[in-house]
């Protein structure tokens, strides 16, 4: 492994810098260190990252990059790039740009010619995913779903026969509302977990199937405070239907809605190569 202490790449750099999401100590000795040495760091609150760099006695001025100002904003960081200056980039916690402001930045200093690099360190997703026990060789990030609950239900639809663990941002006053519609789209028994204020006091990472997860939450209403990341469990095919391909179920999907069980499988049998026998299996789970 090479290992370097250089700072900046060449001047005129964005940093994009992760910062803590609970415990401080999470920082890391580059993202200081480039905290400190750059001229301008951009930031999601300055109210709130104010307090982080006076933590650190870090003087680096501030400035405000918000969702609601980020485009018109990006002159005026371009500016003192292209002046040879270096300016950071943070939000209010964790990754940029991860469910937070950065990406427009971003876009615009890369499309400009700017080099711009990341600085990794927390992210509650990763965090999570790190100790909660599900497949972690592939998984999606959904982010935060809709707030409403027939929006949240269809985006729920959408990933139900997702095959890789599924990472959802929520806030506490939805979390048993979300957990509950989890189960309902996903089922009783889909492994899922918790995890809230991850490297915080009152840390706490709990797995269960999505039914007991839903009744220890809505047990304890200290479950629902703070702030969550809820990983489920991707959708595994019952059993053959996994050596069913998608053309095939898509064909005996079809037939199904319009012939008895038997016929279809016969005849998806016929047309797709795929065993009978296999198939009408396969359709018997589909309709049970
Ligand atoms: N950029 C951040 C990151 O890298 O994770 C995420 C920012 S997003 C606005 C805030 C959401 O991230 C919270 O509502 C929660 O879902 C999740 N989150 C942030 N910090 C967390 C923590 N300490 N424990 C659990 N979830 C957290």
């Amino acid at each position: 492994m090479s290992q370097s202490v250089v700072t900046s790449v060449q001047p005129g750099t964005l940093y994009v810098v992760a910062t803590p999401i609970g415990n401080l100590d999470d920082i890391s000795a580059r993202a200081l260190r480039i905290l400190r040495e750059v001229a301008l760091i951009a930031a999601e609150d300055t109210r709130h990252s104010v307090r982080l760099l006076q933590h650190f006695g870090i003087e680096t001025p501030l400035a405000a990059c918000h969702e609601h100002n980020e485009r018109e904003q990006g002159g005026r960081f371009l500016a003192r790039l292209q002046a040879g200056e270096d300016v950071a980039l943070i939000s209010d916690a964790g990754t940029p740009l991860i469910s937070d402001p950065g990406y427009h930045l971003v876009r615009q200093v890369r499309a400009a010619g700017y080099p711009v690099v990341p600085v990794p360190g927390a992210c509650a997703l990763i965090a999570a995913l790190s100790a909660a026990g599900l497949p972690s060789d592939r998984f999606i990030f959904e982010g935060f779903l809709p707030a409403k609950a027939a929006g949240r239900r269809a985006r729920l639809e959408q990933v139900r026969e997702e095959p890789r663990t599924l990472i959802f941002y929520e806030a506490p006053h939805r979390i048993l509302e979300c957990l509950e519609d989890m189960r309902s789209v996903f089922g009783e028994e889909r492994p899922a977990l918790l995890a809230r204020e991850l490297t915080k006091t009152f840390e706490t990472l709990k797995g269960l199937p999505l039914a007991e997860l839903c009744a220890w939450v809505a047990a304890d209403s200290n479950q629902q405070r703070g702030e969550c990341v809820v990983l489920v469990a991707g959708w595994q095919a019952p059993e053959g239907e996994e050596a069913v391909n998608a053309d095939a179920l898509r064909v005996l999907d079809l037939l199904l809605a319009e012939m008895p069980l038997k016929r279809a499988a016969a005849l998806a049998a016929e047309i797709t190569g795929v065993r009978k026998n296999l198939l009408y299996q396969v359709a018997l789970q589909r309709q049970g």
